[in-house]
């Protein structure tokens, strides 16, 4: 390995040792990595193609990734091999793994599922392809100024994507506007614009590298490059405008996770990688099989959310257009194909395209739409309509064109069949099923938390990372004073790091064996981060008022990005960075409470922060987060959760059990009820002087003294729109959070609950979701040896 990388750093980087960077070492290693992916990546092709398998096309807009070269690295089994070569040829080898930057090409959990369903497929040797934007900016870079978020773009391609392979020859051209003609009954689009979607591939191959699939991200490109007639003229920018104009689709991530904007390039994007994505796998089928009857035996589309649900009046359209089909067999066959996850019930969320922008970007594909809204119609009368109040109504058209539709954990799946598609599951009763999200073990365990993975390993031997509820066999543990012992040396091993890192990027000294009470997400309302800090300013206050009682030292750790538009998650960052700062300089707290935030958090600091977690907030008002994953990770690694019944919290509280779980607040059914209560904050306020104090001092500017008015906007809307009922669940989690407190001072106690935390999350494998949604979705099989070894 030592003589390999020597040589892709000569030969493909040109560099020789003396000269070489940290970069360089970095790509030379990835590159002799990347070669023995290759093989494993191309028989898997091989493999799939002859025993002419059903594949399963996962289409995202995001794919939260993050670093890939540890994945590439313990995936082939090579940690000792690779760490020996880098050190033998005197280079830091953590710093060589860390310098790969974070491929953020997704906002938050969203994307983060489609990288862990990735590495499950692979791992399952389920042939698939994931299909998505190769955005040239990923998720902005967030700094803090003065306390206030600030937004950078971020620059991954700024060095090469080294696990990539460039594929000039995979084109597809993909029209935008442009008019309808009919010929007898043939329609014939002809758009008046047009970009080329060129792929890039990176193999995923999956544990122990018994399997490889793809996921090709798609760059615009411009039809004609270069207009020369412009450029000989002497009019350089007009010479190059179609150019920036197509690569302005592959550009930026849409930074906004919940909340879908009417922008007109966002549509184009959408229908950009849909396109090429339907366009790729038709092109496969057709030279595979020829029989374009015979697509949904070998076909398997799965549409992330709604972003890509233009695939069922793209698919309708090209067996009609260019198949020559009937409308009606068409939309049967598109149908067979197509499922449909949803992954958000807040109804700002749901996307909706006005009719006009629709006309003029997609002309063909509205019509298609009303063809299709027809076919319900006549099928079902009364029907939920798709086009409604001069909208197309993304989420419609995604369930009517697909022959199941999954919610992602068991309260979410009630709530979509209760609320957003209640009559249309009247209608089709069968469609809706549930499939709960769950994480990949090979990252969120076996990658990023070393010392508890060693010490698991030496308990169970390593075939735990494939078939992880075999973690339960750790249950018979939990009263074994070494083990305990042994489990409780590893936490603060990670915390040791954790503080060691803290210290270096934020000038904030830690105390391992403070607990570490971590809430690290996208910052939004429904997540109520400001909650947990109002709890975080009572807790200040009680410890000064009450300097000699026996408070359980705490450091508050917050992560997260706001959506540069949305203010007010700006404003909740801006105060968390205000009351920071005057809790840690006040001495009177000093070594019992600590607030920190680091910034720009994405994959990598969730993955170092995670294994240092004691307590996992997981605390959105019920009803509102659809699953979560971070709850996941966090209880895996042996965290014990404050949380809410909501998402996926119920079924991890059914799992680790009920008396290893700090639960409080509303449930979903009191949330709708206290809703309609007129006033319900103002009275959540009087009755809780704690909080009344809180509300007080932020509002007086105790935090933001030279800006007293600061958070005023805050703090009025806890008053009159509380949306998210902060103020009702308040005292329900400031109590719940002491009782923490208490059990934390038994460490032993505490140890042993959390050591039950990561026994019994064996089936948040997102090895167990993929098996449930080849099973009830795409009826896709796994080759053999893949289906035994996980069995
Ligand atoms: C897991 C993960 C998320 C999702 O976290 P939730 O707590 O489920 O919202 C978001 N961002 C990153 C970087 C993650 O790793």
């Amino acid at each position: 390995m030592k003589n390999d990388i020597l040589k892709r750093l000569r030969y493909s980087l040109g560099k020789d040792a003396g000269a070489a960077s940290v970069q360089d070492w970095r790509m030379a290693l990835s590159l002799v990595l990347r070669d023995q992916l290759v093989d494993v990546w191309l028989d898997s092709a091989r493999r799939a193609e002859v025993n002419a398998s059903k594949r399963v096309y996962y289409l995202s807009m995001e794919f939260l990734i993050g670093r890939l070269i540890e994945d590439m690295i313990s995936n082939l089994g090579l940690d000792a091999a690779a760490r020996d070569a880098v050190e033998a040829l005197g280079q830091d080898y953590d710093m060589i793994v860390h310098d790969e930057p974070d491929a953020a090409l997704g906002n938050g959990g969203l994307g983060r599922l489609a990288a862990c369903f990735m590495d499950s497929l692979a791992t399952l040797g389920i042939p698939a392809f994931g299909y998505g934007i190769r955005y040239e900016h990923g998720l902005f870079e967030q700094s803090f100024v003065d306390g206030a978020q600030a937004e950078s773009p971020e620059t991954w391609l700024s060095q090469r994507h080294v696990w990539e392979f460039e594929r000039p020859e995979v084109q597809h051209r993909i029209g935008f506007g442009g008019h309808v003609s009919r010929d007898g009954g043939r329609a014939t689009w002809h758009p008046d614009n047009m970009v080329v979607a060129t792929g890039y591939d990176t193999p995923v191959v999956g544990w122990q590298g018994e399997w490889g699939n793809t996921l090709r991200l798609w760059s615009a490109k411009p039809v004609n490059p270069f207009d020369l007639e412009s450029f000989n003229r002497g009019d350089y920018l007009a010479a190059s405008r179609s150019e920036a104009l197509a690569r302005t689709i592959s550009r930026v991530l849409y930074p906004d996770d919940t909340t879908e904007n009417g922008k007109e390039l966002r549509l184009k994007q959408e229908y950009f990688f849909t396109a090429a994505s339907i366009m790729d796998l038709m092109c496969r089928h057709m030279e595979e099989d020829g029989d374009i009857r015979a697509l949904p035996e070998h076909v398997a589309i799965q549409l992330n959310d709604t972003h890509p649900a233009i695939a069922g009046p793209e698919l309708v359209r090209l067996l009609v257009d260019d198949h020559g089909l009937a409308m009606a067999e068409a939309i049967t066959l598109a149908r067979r194909c197509l499922a449909y996850t949803n992954h958000t019930l807040l109804p700002e969320a749901l996307e909706r395209w006005p009719e006009g922008l629709f006309a003029r970007v997609l002309p063909r594909h509205l019509e298609i739409i009303r063809e299709i809204e027809a076919a319900q119609q006549a099928e079902f009368p009364g029907s939920p309509h798709i086009l409604e109040h001069g909208d197309v109504c993304m989420g419609e058209l995604a369930f009517v064109m697909a022959h199941k539709v999954n919610g992602v954990s068991a309260l979410h799946t009630d709530l979509v069949k209760k609320t957003v598609f209640a009559e249309l599951h009247r209608i089709h009763p069968t469609r809706i099923v549930n499939q709960t999200n769950g994480i990949t073990p090979r990252r969120w365990l076996h990658g990023c938390n070393p010392a508890l993975r060693d010490l698991i390993t030496q308990q169970l031997g390593d075939t735990w990372v494939s078939d992880l509820e075999q973690l339960a066999a750790l249950k018979a543990k939990r009263s074994d004073t070494s083990f305990i012992q042994a489990f409780q040396q590893a936490k603060r091993s990670n915390k040791v790091a954790l503080s060691n890192w803290i210290s270096e990027t934020c000038g904030v000294a830690l105390d391992p064996d403070a607990m570490f009470d971590v809430q690290i997400k996208r910052i939004h309302e429904y997540k109520r981060q400001l909650m947990n800090l109002l709890e975080t300013v009572a807790l200040w206050n009680e410890m000064r008022d009450d300097p000699d009682r026996d408070w359980t030292p705490r450091v508050k750790i917050f992560g997260g990005k706001a959506a540069p538009g949305y203010v007010l998650a700006k404003q909740i960052i801006h105060l968390i960075n205000d009351v920071a700062r005057v809790v840690n300089a006040d001495p009177a707290t000093k070594g019992r409470l600590r607030i920190v935030f680091p910034p720009n958090y994405n994959v990598t600091m969730a993955e170092r922060l995670i294994p240092a977690a004691d307590l996992s907030e997981q605390i959105s008002t019920a009803g509102k987060e659809a699953s979560g994953t971070g709850n996941m990770k966090f209880a895996l690694n042996g965290a014990l959760t404050i949380g809410t019944l909501d998402g996926a919290n119920v079924e991890i509280r059914d799992h680790v059990g009920s008396e290893n779980f700090f639960l409080f607040g509303l449930t979903a059914s009191e949330v709708v009820d206290r809703r309609h209560q007129h006033g319900f904050s103002r009275a959540a306020i009087e009755a809780s002087p704690r909080l009344q104090r809180v509300l007080g001092q932020i509002f007086e500017g105790r935090f933001s003294p030279e800006d007293p008015h600061r958070h005023h906007g805050l703090i009025g809307m806890l008053y009159d729109h509380d949306h998210f009922l902060v103020t009702c669940d308040f005292d329900s989690y400031y109590d719940t959070q002491r009782r923490a407190d208490v059990v934390f001072q038994n460490s032993r106690n505490w140890a042993s609950m959390a050591l039950m935390n990561t026994a019994s999350m064996g089936w948040f494998s997102s090895d167990r979701t993929i098996q449930g949604y080849a099973r009830d979705i795409w009826q896709a099989d796994a080759p053999r040896s893949a289906l035994e070894r996980s069995a």
